[in-house]
């Protein structure tokens, strides 16, 4: 772990997204609060929890602790948000808020003017290496045009099967922060990977304002 923390660091990697799963609200078990202070002892990036688990009210406080920079809850797995939302600022940490492919931006519009970030899932939640699904692409430009209309300063993320072919349309869409895994470490070279990564984010830029 502490040689991928570094490749991705070394390579200018602009934060590490750590996904947790509880075995519960998705049906596979990763990592726990003490692997993100693991983590958090070895790097200064920003470190973005991706929380997909059951009850995140209870745990917020123990992934502040562990070092989270901002906590991502999921929308399907909480009625009350602006309870989370609240803790989080308590807290003094980023919060965050992802949806899976089937839930859509509406649900969480109300409270996008709350929150640091959106994740748009763009596979389904629970197991790395899927493939991108291209439904996500119109929720993306969906999320981008509420967040443009509002003036709103949230990060606009796509998680899930980002990789060099993806994320340009990723970005033409809208996204403004890509999360990858296995493209990034793929094959070992990681400088070299998430170059690639950024001249094809550089592409879905120019797509985008060509588009406008
Ligand atoms: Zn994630």
């Amino acid at each position: 772990m502490g040689e991928a923390v570094r490749a991705a660091e070394t390579a200018g990697a602009d934060a590490l997204h750590i996904d947790v799963m509880d075995g519960h609200f998705v049906p596979n078990i990763s990592f726990g609060p003490a692997w993100v202070a693991a983590v958090r002892r070895r790097t200064q990036l920003p470190l973005d929890i991706h929380l997909m688990i059951a009850q995140p009210e209870k745990y917020l406080e123990t992934f502040a602790k562990a070092g989270g920079s901002t906590l991502v809850f999921h929308a399907e797995a909480t009625n009350r948000p602006t309870d989370l939302i609240r803790s989080a600022h308590d807290l003094k940490v980023g919060v965050g808020v992802a949806i899976k492919p089937e839930t859509p931006v509406a649900q969480v519009e109300p409270i996008l003017n709350r929150v640091d970030e959106l994740i748009v899932m763009s596979v389904h939640p629970g197991f790395s290496g899927q493939k991108f699904i291209p439904e996500a692409l119109p929720k993306v430009a969906e999320a981008r045009a509420v967040i443009d209309r509002e003036g709103l300063s949230v990060e606009l993320s796509v998680d899930g099967g980002v990789t060099v072919e993806t994320a340009r349309p990723a970005v033409a869409a809208g996204a403004t922060f890509l999360v990858c895994g296995n493209s990034v470490f793929v094959g070992g070279n990681v400088s070299e990977n998430l170059a690639e990564l950024r001249r094809a984010t550089e592409l879905g830029r120019r797509d985008r304002s060509e588009v406008r």
